[in-house]
């Protein structure tokens, strides 16, 4: 909170947090309406796949906190999610790529999906289920961090181009900033929604965000980095009509429509200045970077299998979900003939992650004032 963090230096991505909060301001209202729906406040996932990475059940999480209350009466899920009629919503896709088929899904996604028809499958209501302090830690969880910051090692192909560190070096920059901002948002939550074991009381704790993200001026950019990513990817996909052409109810719609309307509205006045995908993956032979780049996203979607705590879990996949959802529609959708494949789990993620990050910007300010008044002893 020295007042020098306001600027992020990657060319064409510069970030002005101040615009960033003000945005939020507007928008968070009916965002908040948003995922109260019963639509936006369940998600479907399984909690128990293998980690692909790795053996061992050592470190699971065992305080209470670290658990999810999934749904198992069938009858607790609302209409919306019932199967006949998500039979009417065609499967779980809602919008599709005319010229694709479903399995071709997997290979152009950014994140490893449940399968539709995994057994294991259950439903979550988010809002029952806060992000929050969990005790989840030590080095289970440090390992999983430092697995994810490892798929940022991107192998240059010798004698391409792509060995040339200026082009590879944007894309790099991004990912990391991409998993650092998620990390950040991740450490935001479990320090604003800390457990006071004076009281039992869920509430801020400044001094764990500034040791976690409050002293690292780079880690609340890459936050607020991420803001602006994911709000622009909704951007895009109303540009494109996948809104207008979803088969949700008409409230629903407008609510989806209004929201990005207005975060449209507010980022336009600042477009030059705010993250740009455009100068990515520019050359031809960028067409190997990207590649590479969107298996190692997925490599990180996977690992999410790996937490040991389910609810860290629960928002860890959830959100990963919805940065490969944002990835997809940012770096797919290029030319104006051109559409996109989205299931509904990805829809979902990517309006909730908006949500999440929206909270921490949130929160961020709040700690900023707290600091203001009484910084913590160190
Ligand atoms: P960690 O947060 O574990 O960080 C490890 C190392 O990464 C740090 O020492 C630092 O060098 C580096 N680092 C930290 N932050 C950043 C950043 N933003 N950018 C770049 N580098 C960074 N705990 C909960 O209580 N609730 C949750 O909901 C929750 N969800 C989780 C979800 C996932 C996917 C994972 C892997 C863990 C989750 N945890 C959760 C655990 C939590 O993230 C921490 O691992 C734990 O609180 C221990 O924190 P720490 O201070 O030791 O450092």
């Amino acid at each position: 909170f020295d007042g020098n963090y306001t600027e992020i230096t990657v060319p064409d991505t510069e970030v002005n947090i101040g615009q960033i909060v003000d945005i939020n301001h507007e928008i968070k209202p009916k965002l908040v309406e948003l995922v109260n729906t019963d639509f936006f406040k369940y998600y479907k996932l399984n909690l128990w796949k293998p980690c692909p990475f790795w053996n061992g059940d050592e470190g699971f999480c065992k305080y209470k906190d670290c658990s999810v209350d999934f749904i198992t009466d069938w009858s607790q899920v609302p209409d919306i999610w019932q199967p006949d009629q998500l039979g009417k919503l065609g499967d779980n896709t809602v919008h599709k790529d005319k010229g694709q088929d479903e399995n071709e899904l997997s290979s152009n996604d950014y994140c490893a999906l449940d399968k539709d028809d995994d057994e294991d499958l259950v439903y979550v209501n988010l809002i029952d289920n806060p992000e929050r302090f969990t005790g989840y830690g030590g080095q289970q969880s440090e390992s999983i961090w430092t697995a994810v910051y490892d798929e940022n090692c991107f192998q240059p192909n010798e004698g391409s181009q792509l060995g040339q560190v200026e082009d590879l070096c944007l894309e790099k920059q991004i990912f990391y900033r991409l998993v650092s901002g998620l990390h950040s948002s991740i450490s935001t939550h479990l320090t604003n929604e800390y457990l006071n074991l004076k009281n039992g009381e869920y509430e801020p704790n400044l001094k764990q965000f500034m040791i976690k993200v409050g002293y690292f001026t780079e880690r609340i950019q890459n936050l607020h980095l991420n803001y602006v990513l994911v709000l622009k990817s909704l951007i895009k996909l109303q540009e494109y009509n996948v809104i207008e052409n979803l088969p949700l109810d008409d409230s629903l719609k407008a609510g989806l429509s209004g929201l990005i309307s207005q975060g449209a509205q507010n980022i336009n006045q600042t477009d030059d200045y705010l993250f740009n995908e455009k100068v990515l993956f520019q050359n031809d032979q960028n067409d190997d970077l990207k590649n590479e780049f969107r298996d190692k996203f997925r490599n990180v979607t996977r690992l999410m299998d790996c937490v040991h705590c389910e609810r860290c879990k629960l928002w860890g996949k959830l959100q990963t979900t919805g940065y490969g959802t944002a990835l997809k529609i940012l770096f797919d959708l290029k030319n104006p003939n051109d559409s996109i494949n989205l299931k509904r789990v990805e829809l979902v993620a990517l309006v909730n992650t908006f949500h999440r990050l929206s909270k921490s910007v949130e929160s961020i300010e709040n700690f900023e004032k707290l600091y203001k008044i009484q910084p913590p002893t160190q």
